[in-house]
C-alpha cells in the first residue's frame, strides 16, 4: 500500500525542537581524547527511542561509542548515508566567553564546543530522519544515520572502526553526505555553495636524531638536539613546489567573478597566474590559498631532554605533512630526505593514509545542491573547494563510496574562523534554515 505524506511538517515546531536538541546536545562534553562519545550516542539513542526508530550503538574502545540507524526504503534507490562525528577538539575555557559546554542560547547564537565542527550538523541530520518518520515519507533508497567517535583523531574508534568491524551494514550505500562545504557569505551575501569533493592527505612523520648523551657542563656540536635544529632548519627554510590541481584551478576560476578588480582576470586562469613570482606573494599572503597550492609541512611537536643538565641519547620531531591529491607519498619522503641532507636521521611515518582520488564531480548529490542553490540564492555559485584539512571522508572514498561535504549554513569567514576556536557558536538562524534544506536535500534524493 502507498502512504502518503501526511501534510507537511510543522517547521515553526521543529525549528525550536532542533535549537533546544542542539542545547543539549552541546552540553555533552566529548572532547577527544578521551571522546566519551558514547554518551552522545546514548543521546541520541534516547531520542531515536522515543520516536520508535531502531538505532544500534557500537561500542568501540570503553567508552568510544558509534550509532546506526537505518530508515528503509523500497530499495530502488540506494542508501544515503548522513554522516556526523560526535566528537570535539579541546575548549580552553580561560579563552572563552562563555563555558564551552553550557549550550547557552545568547545573542541569537548557540554556544559550545562542536557547535560548528560538527554537532550543528549532527542536530539537522537527526531532524532530517525523525521528519522523514514523523511524516511516514514513503522512501526509494534507505536513509542511513552514522554518528562516529574519533573523527578528530584520526577515526581509528569511529568510522575507521565501523568500516573495519561493521562495513556489511554500510557497504551498500550509495553515497555519503559529510561535514565541510558550506554556503559561503561575503559582504552579507551568499556567494557561494562549496561543496568538498577532495581533501588533503595527512602523512605525519616523525624525525629522529641520535648522539652521544653527556653532561649539559660539556657541549658537544654533534649533539642528538644540535643535529635535531639542524635538519628542521632546512626544513623550515624549504618551500615546496607549487603544483595547482584541476580541482583549485576550477575552484578559482568558478570565484574568479567576486574578485576585486586586478585578481578577477589571473584567477581566471590561476596555473599561468601562478607563473609571475609577484603575484605568488600576494596569492599566497592567504595561508588557505597557500595550502591548497602546495603540499605543506609544519613542525608541531618536539621531543629533547627532559633535564636541563642533561644531554639526550635522542631528540624528535614530529612533523605535519599534507599532500596535495595524486601526490605520492614515497616520492615525497625522497623529497624531504634531500632537503635535510642528513642520512643519520631515521624518518618514520606516524599517520599516512593511502591518497583517495576524488568523488564524482558530477553526481546526482551535486546536482540537487544545485537546485536548492537556484532556488534559494539564485545568484550564487556552486563550485567544489579542495578542503585542505581532511575528514572521514577518504574512508569510504577509499571503499569506493562518494562522499561529499556539505553543511548547509550559511557561513561568512568570522564563523570560519570558529573552527577548533574559541567561542565556537552557531547562529539560531543557521539551524533554523540548515533543517529546511537538509531536509529538502535528502529529499530530492529519496523521495522525489
Ligand atoms: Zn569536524
Amino acid at each position: 500500500m502507498v502512504k502518503y505524506e501526511k501534510g507537511s511538517p510543522d517547521w515553526k515546531a521543529l525549528e525550536e525542537e532542533a535549537i533546544s536538541l542542539l542545547s543539549r546536545y552541546l552540553q555533552i562534553d566529548t572532547t577527544n581524547p578521551p571522546g566519551n562519545e558514547i554518551l552522545a550516542a546514548q543521546f541520541f539513542k534516547s531520542i531515536f527511542d522515543r520516536e520508535g526508530i531502531e538505532s544500534q550503538i557500537f561500542e568501540s574502545a570503553p567508552g568510544r561509542g558509534n550509532i546506526y540507524v537505518r530508515l528503509k526504503g523500497d530499495g530502488s534507490k540506494k542508501p544515503i548515508i548522513l554522516l556526523n562525528h560526535m566528537d570535539v577538539v579541546l575548549a580552553d575555557r580561560r579563552f572563552w566567553s562563555m563555558e564551552p559546554f553550557s549550550g547557552v542560547i545568547h545573542d541569537g547564537y548557540i554556544w559550545g564546543r562542536g557547535a560548528i565542527d560538527m554537532k550543528g550538523m549532527g542536530i539537522l541530520e537527526l531532524m532530517t530522519v525523525l521528519i522523514l518518520k514523523r511524516q511516514e515519507i514513503p522512501l526509494k533508497g534507505d536513509v542511513i544515520f552514522l554518528g562516529t567517535a574519533d573523527e578528530e583523531a584520526g577515526g581509528r574508534y569511529g568510522v575507521g572502526y565501523m568500516i573495519d568491524q561493521h562495513f556489511d551494514l554500510i557497504r551498500d550505500a550509495g553515497v555519503v553526505l559529510n561535514e565541510f562545504g558550506w554556503i559561503y557569505v561575503r559582504d552579507g551575501k551568499v556567494e557561494h555553495y562549496g561543496i568538498a569533493i577532495s581533501e588533503k592527505t595527512p602523512f605525519w612523520l616523525r624525525l629522529t636524531a641520535t648522539g652521544t648523551p653527556g653532561h649539559g657542563s660539556m657541549p658537544r656540536a654533534d649533539s642528538s638536539v644540535n643535529k635535531l635544529i639542524e635538519v628542521l632548519h632546512r626544513i623550515i627554510e624549504y618551500q615546496t613546489p607549487i603544483k595547482v590541481v584541476p580541482d583549485v584551478q576550477n575552484f578559482y576560476a568558478d570565484l574568479a567573478d567576486f574578485a576585486p578588480g586586478p585578481f578577477r582576470e589571473k584567477l581566471k586562469d590561476l596555473k599561468s597566474a601562478l607563473q609571475d613570482p609577484a603575484f605568488v606573494a600576494q596569492f599566497t599572503r592567504n595561508l588557505r590559498s597557500n595550502a591548497e597550492i602546495r603540499n605543506t609541512i609544519s613542525v608541531t611537536m618536539l621531543e629533547g631532554s627532559n633535564k636541563v643538565n642533561v644531554i639526550p641519547p635522542e631528540a624528535s620531531a614530529q612533523i605535519d605533512v599534507r599532500l596535495l591529491p595524486g601526490e605520492d607519498p614515497v616520492a615525497f619522503l625522497e623529497e624531504i630526505r634531500k632537503v635535510i641532507k642528513d642520512d643519520s636521521i631515521n624518518i618514520e611515518p606516524i599517520l599516512a593514509f593511502t591518497p583517495t582520488s576524488a568523488s564524482p564531480a558530477d553526481s546526482e548529490l551535486i546536482q540537487v545542491i544545485r537546485e536548492i542553490a537556484k532556488q534559494y540564492h539564485p545568484g550564487a555559485v556552486v563550485t567544489r573547494p579542495l578542503l585542505v584539512g581532511f575528514t572521514d571522508s577518504h574512508y569510504f572514498r577509499k571503499k569506493g563510496i562518494p562522499s561529499y561535504g556539505f553543511v548547509p549554513f550559511k557561513l561568512a569567514d568570522q564563523d570560519l574562523a570558529l573552527f577548533h576556536g574559541n567561542d565556537e557558536r552557531i547562529s539560531v538562524e543557521n539551524v533554523r534554515f540548515g533543517i529546511r534544506i537538509l531536509y529538502e536535500i535528502v529529499k530530492k534524493l529519496v523521495v522525489d
